[in-house]
């Protein structure tokens, strides 16, 4: 007898020819996701893995349910043996979590699969023979086929499964199976957040950083590592490219209209992110920006944000009103992070009264007040590569 864990993965992605494709970069990413916990062994057998060999349950069952492309995963004992050894064992695990739950009266149905059919019982018996000696086992229980509290399963493979519990995993893709996208990330709430949803879809990321050192301070830096850190316990690894900026904004600042100085600054943020991306070999920036939420994000804005870049830009947020936003970054473990008090580099060059219609025209004239290209590329000479 021994303690697995038995992993499901979506049916939807796995249709047709690239069907083995997905499993390699899903296994891949399952054994990454366990890297750090010794001796843990996955394997892949009949559409699903198996997590085996490992003590700390907890650990492996933390780190499978961010695997993007898993459906679920189920806590298992893999035992060989006839129908005799099932009625044991099971008898056994039921009666260890009718002890957790210590309720008075508890439903449940038997399920049942036989995938082996060597085994001498049809599943359809397995599943009766079992409820009754369960039923007989413990006078708390009543069966209840549609509605059970507890549903008891049976898997007869090569060896045999059994389980009553499915933990739910983060769906979406496997990170890798759709490219590569360079994600601007702040210290802010929104863009750890648009980083995951895209991520999700199973594209791989490599992050972009603005930092605009001595205005904002290292602890500032410190915390976008930590939110990119987090992130890649969705993503795998991630490169974190921290850029000076400062240079950039100080010369905005000193030449340019000061209500145009947000979506020149963005502008910049996104030429020089879509050169990183270039480098990088992604094909396409995100962003966490979402419709109005603030001077730079009205539809006009955005528009004169996009013309910057021939890249594709990403706003998976577009939609989301801010409480969702933060929601999401509370599931998936950045808010704690996002909300500490660090000043990003936007706050220190911000208007008084920034333009909320910017016309293209005009912002194309004040660009060309300071010597872009010169400080582009003084910007991504020093830039600072951070493997995480
Ligand atoms: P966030 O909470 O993600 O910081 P925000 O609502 O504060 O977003 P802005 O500060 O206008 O909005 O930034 C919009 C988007 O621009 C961010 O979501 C992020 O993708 C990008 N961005 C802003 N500042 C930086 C920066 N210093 N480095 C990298 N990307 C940035
Ligand atoms: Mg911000």
């Amino acid at each position: 007898m021994e303690k697995v864990i038995l992993i499901r993965y979506g049916e939807i992605f796995l249709k047709g020819r690239n069907r083995s494709y997905f499993e390699k970069v899903l296994l891949n990413n399952c054994r990454k996701a366990l890297r750090e916990i010794p001796d843990v062994n996955i394997i892949r057998a009949q559409g699903r893995f198996f997590a085996e060999n490992y003590t700390d349950e907890d650990a492996v069952i933390d780190a499978l349910t961010r695997v993007f492309g898993l459906v679920s995963i189920s806590p298992a004992l893999k035992i060989d043996g006839d129908f005799e050894e099932i009625a044991a064992v099971s008898k056994q695990m039921m009666g260890e979590y009718l002890d957790e739950q210590a309720k008075e009266q508890m439903t449940f149905k038997v399920e049942s699969r036989r995938a082996d059919k060597r085994f001498p019982m049809d599943s359809m018996t397995i599943r009766r023979e079992l409820g009754a000696r369960l039923l007989k086992a413990f006078p708390q229980l009543k069966v209840d086929v549609h509605n059970p509290d507890v549903v008891f399963n049976v898997e007869v493979r090569e060896h045999t499964y059994l389980y009553y519990k499915m933990i739910p995993c983060a769906g979406g893709m496997p990170v890798g199976s759709n490219g590569k996208a360079a994600l601007l990330l702040s210290g802010g709430i929104d863009s750890p957040v648009a980083g995951w949803m895209i991520a999700k879809r199973g594209v791989a990321l490599t992050a972009v950083h603005f930092h605009s050192f001595p205005y904002t301070s290292d602890r500032s830096k410190e915390k976008v590592i930590e939110l990119a850190r987090i992130l890649t316990r969705y993503t795998g690894s991630i490169r974190l490219h921290v850029v000076p900026f400062t240079k950039i904004q100080q010369e905005l600042y000193e030449r340019c209209p000061d209500e145009e100085l947000t979506i020149l600054m963005r502008r910049y943020m996104m030429k020089i992110a879509e050169r990183i991306a270039v480098k990088e070999g992604a094909a396409a920036l995100v962003t966490g920006e979402s419709i109005g939420q603030v001077a730079s994000q009205t539809i006009e804005s955005l528009a004169v944000t996009n013309d910057a870049v021939d890249m594709p830009v990403f706003r998976p947020l577009i939609g989301f009103d801010k409480i969702d936003i933060m929601e999401t970054a509370e599931a998936i473990g950045t808010y704690e992070t996002s909300i500490l008090p660090y000043e990003d580099c936007c706050t220190v060059f911000t208007p008084r009264h920034p333009v909320t219609r910017p016309k293209l025209e005009r912002i194309l004239r004040s660009e060309k007040l300071i010597d872009g290209e010169t400080l582009i590329q003084e910007a991504l000479d020093n830039v600072e590569v951070i493997t995480l």
